[in-house]
């Protein structure tokens, strides 16, 4: 407890889902004017965590995530909330294509695809991605007899038996795999595209089921003026603008290079619950906290104190990624680049997974006459490729983008970032696996569980994450 009598609630992790676990709690405790001290500790220099926007002259250069989906409402809310939500932008529709290498060529995704499944088959049957076998395959699906079992299946199993192979390798895999940097054959299906698998139960097919949902929206926006957002948005001056404004807001409670090593109940005879251990030395004491880092790292703060639950947080896995982001005049490209990005299928062996027009997907990202491009390059898939220097992985990228675009002109920006143990792996039984972290965790008075590896990676799924935290230790307090 604070000398005030306010009770004191430790965030740890400044990422998106502790942040916005922090502002929720200050929110609440506005509310019923209770008085709390919130202390975020992170253990980096700097806030955010996979979101980071670097701004060099006129670039505004995004190396981790950078778009927000606005179908989960949480993200856009949020920055209402905020009072920037007019700062939002969404994407260039002129540039809403995406390409698939294929054969060493950059294809067109189909029209309609999503994900890993065409909602018309008639752009399907025109496209130069697929052979005439994996057409008909394809176009078979809505005759293939549902799954029985109810238990969870990987995305590859799933994609492999509704549409074929040819859909998984070409197209499921490097969109949706890319998406969770994972290996298809190990992802989750019911994690990850429950909607997908919801389709195929009620509707007996995918296909039928992307149709109804079509219809549904259709008629959901028929005499209004449409969708109010485009499916992904960012902010002007880049997707940190919501990490920089919550930031500000929550100034005083800013503990920045504080990693916490070990959470433990407090023996002492005072009313605090927990003890909070730093890496490095030094300890202090809290009344309730969200714990709001990675997994691994929940993992080893509680592994004193709840080996159990500790041995379940360390099961989830992660994968690695680094994303260089690159400036190119216009003229170095051969061939105008036209659309948000490509992905890149395990197939075709290249050394990035993806590779996306930055300055194409959201206005005012840079200069006119200058291309901003990041390509991806690692993930589960691809682990080897991390052992890389930067400079390997500058050589590597660039050799691609002759090869796939025709640029060979040096770039005038080059900026590597990676992302070491970034992306939670969504692995077959995760939902079971998490109903079991989180049931164990609510045995734990006093103690929130947030952040991407629970229930879902996006921007909004973690803000959302951060915020049931909070509303939880809210009622914890009690009024
Ligand atoms: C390259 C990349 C691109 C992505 N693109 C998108 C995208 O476009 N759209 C989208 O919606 N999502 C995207 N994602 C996913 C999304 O950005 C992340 O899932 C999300 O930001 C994770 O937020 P988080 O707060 O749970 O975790 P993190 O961002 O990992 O934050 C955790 C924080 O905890 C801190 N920490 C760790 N250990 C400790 C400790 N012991 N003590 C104190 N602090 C600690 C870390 O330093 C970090 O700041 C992307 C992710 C990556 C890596």
């Amino acid at each position: 407890m604070a000398a005030n009598g306010a009770r004191t609630i430790a965030v740890i992790g400044g990422g998106i889902a502790g942040l916005s676990a922090a502002y929720r709690l200050r929110e609440l405790a506005e509310a019923k004017r209770r008085p709390i001290a919130i202390e975020v500790y992170e253990a980096d220099r700097r806030l955010g965590g996979a979101l980071e926007t670097v701004r060099r002259g006129d670039l505004i250069i995004e190396t981790g995530a950078d778009s927000i989906l606005t179908e989960k409402p949480a993200g856009i809310k949020l920055a209402e909330r905020l009072g920037i939500a007019g700062e939002l932008v969404p994407t260039r529709e002129q540039f809403r294509k995406t390409f698939v290498v294929h054969r060493g060529r950059l294809v067109e995704l189909p029209e309609g695809f999503a994900l890993l499944a065409p909602a018309r088959i008639g752009p399907v049957i025109r496209s130069p991605l697929f052979s005439p076998l994996g057409k008909l395959r394809m176009a078979l699906e809505p005759l293939i007899p549902r799954r029985r079992a109810t238990d969870d299946e990987s995305l590859a199993g799933f994609v492999r038996r509704r549409f074929g192979d040819e859909v998984l390798t070409r197209v499921a895999q490097p969109l949706a795999g890319g998406i969770y940097t994972a290996d298809p054959e190990r992802l989750s299906i019911g994690a990850t595209l429950p909607r997908f698998v919801a389709m195929e139960r009620e509707h007996g097919s995918v296909i039928r089921g992307l149709r109804a949902a079509g219809r549904a929206r259709e008629s959901a926006t028929r005499g209004s003026s449409g969708a109010r957002w485009s499916l992904f948005v960012s902010f002007r001056t880049g997707v940190s603008r919501i990490v920089e404004t919550l930031a500000a807001r929550l100034d005083d409670s800013l503990r920045m290079g504080r990693a916490v090593a070990s959470i433990v109940p407090d023996a002492g005879d005072g009313p605090a619950r927990w003890r909070l251990r730093f890496a490095g030395g030094g300890e202090t004491s809290a009344d309730a906290i969200v714990c709001a880092t990675p997994a691994f790292a929940a993992a080893a703060a509680l592994a004193e104190s709840n080996p159990a639950l500790s041995a379940k947080l360390a099961a989830i896995t992660y994968a690695s990624a680094a994303v260089v982001n690159f400036a190119w005049r216009a003229g170095d490209f051969p061939v105008a680049p036209a659309g948000f990005g490509f992905v890149v299928p395990a197939a075709e062996r290249r050394r990035i997974i993806a590779g996306s027009f930055s300055s194409l997907k959201y206005p005012g990202r840079a200069p006119g006459g200058t291309i901003l491009v990041r390509a991806f390059i690692g993930g589960a898939l691809n682990r080897e490729l991390m052992a890389l220097s930067d400079a390997e992985m500058v050589a590597a990228a660039r050799d691609e983008f002759r090869d796939l675009l025709g640029v060979t002109a040096e770039p005038s920006l080059t900026l590597v970032r990676r992302w070491r143990d970034a992306m939670p792996q969504y692995e077959v039984g995760h939902l079971d696996r998490v109903a079991e972290i989180e049931r164990m965790a609510s045995e734990i008075p006093g103690l929130e569980l947030a952040g991407a590896y629970l229930r879902g990676v996006g921007i909004p799924d973690c803000i959302a994450s951060g915020e049931r935290a909070a509303e939880a230790i809210d009622s914890f307090l009690g009024n």
